[in-house]
């Protein structure tokens, strides 16, 4: 099947309220646009130089999204133009990505990242830094950065029970969280489901999948 019809067979299933994220790290520009002609808008890369480059390419009514773990030293490039970062994970990485934003005169909209899956490796907050961050006062005084959500990866497994069960707290953190509201703390987006768990995410309250595989194609 084509881009275009993989495409748009998702989008005929998903709920109105769930936006799509096209992921399409290391796919060339002509995938890219193939997508953007079936009338994808919001495209999501995991790395700030590739992102960059297909950004100064395609045309501008595009919102990209930073999926991918971040360098510090590299916000400066996507600063400009990103609409989204979903994976910031440290108070550090948002101070830095304020300091670009405030450089640009805008506010850059973040998800913070939290760790719900078993492997070691997935990058994250637990559920204590998450509070801790943004009880913070330096969190506190950051004006260029908002908070609008919450980002998270289950355990890459067959076992849908346990799948379910991380969406489910992840969920819950972000019902909690959702509570209080301030100038740079807003949280409505909960961004969590991939290819192969996206429709149960939904289930479990996702309002924003990052679907890569099933539009483009494996990598
Ligand atoms: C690559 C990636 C995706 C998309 O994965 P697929 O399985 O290809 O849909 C989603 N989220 C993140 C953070 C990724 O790095």
């Amino acid at each position: 099947m084509s881009i275009r019809e993989n495409l748009l067979n998702i989008k005929a299933t998903l709920p109105s309220q769930v936006t799509l994220v096209a992921v399409s790290k290391t796919k060339p520009v002509s995938d890219l646009m193939q997508a953007y002609e079936a009338g994808q808008r919001v495209f999501g890369e995991n790395k700030i130089q590739e992102m960059t480059d297909k950004w100064e390419q395609m045309p501008k009514d595009i919102e990209w999204h930073m999926i991918g773990h971040i360098q510090s030293n590299k916000v400066k490039y996507m600063a400009p133009y990103v609409s989204l970062v979903h994976g910031v994970d440290s108070l550090k990485l948002l101070e830095e990505i304020n300091k670009q934003a405030q450089k640009n005169n805008r506010i850059i909209d973040c998800l913070l990242q939290v760790h719900i899956a078993e492997e070691e490796t997935k990058f994250g907050l637990d559920e204590n830094e998450l509070d801790e961050l943004l009880q913070s006062d330096t969190f506190k005084n950051l004006k260029n950065i908002k908070i609008v959500g919450l980002m998270g990866m289950a355990t890459f497994t067959e076992n849908r029970t346990q799948i379910k069960k991380e969406f489910q707290h992840l969920k819950t953190i972000f019902d909690k969280n959702q509570q209080l509201t301030t100038d740079n703390r807003q949280l409505k987006t909960l961004s969590m489901g991939m290819s192969g768990d996206y429709q149960l995410a939904i289930e479990c309250g996702s309002t924003m999948v990052r679907i890569g595989s099933s539009i483009f194609g494996t990598r």
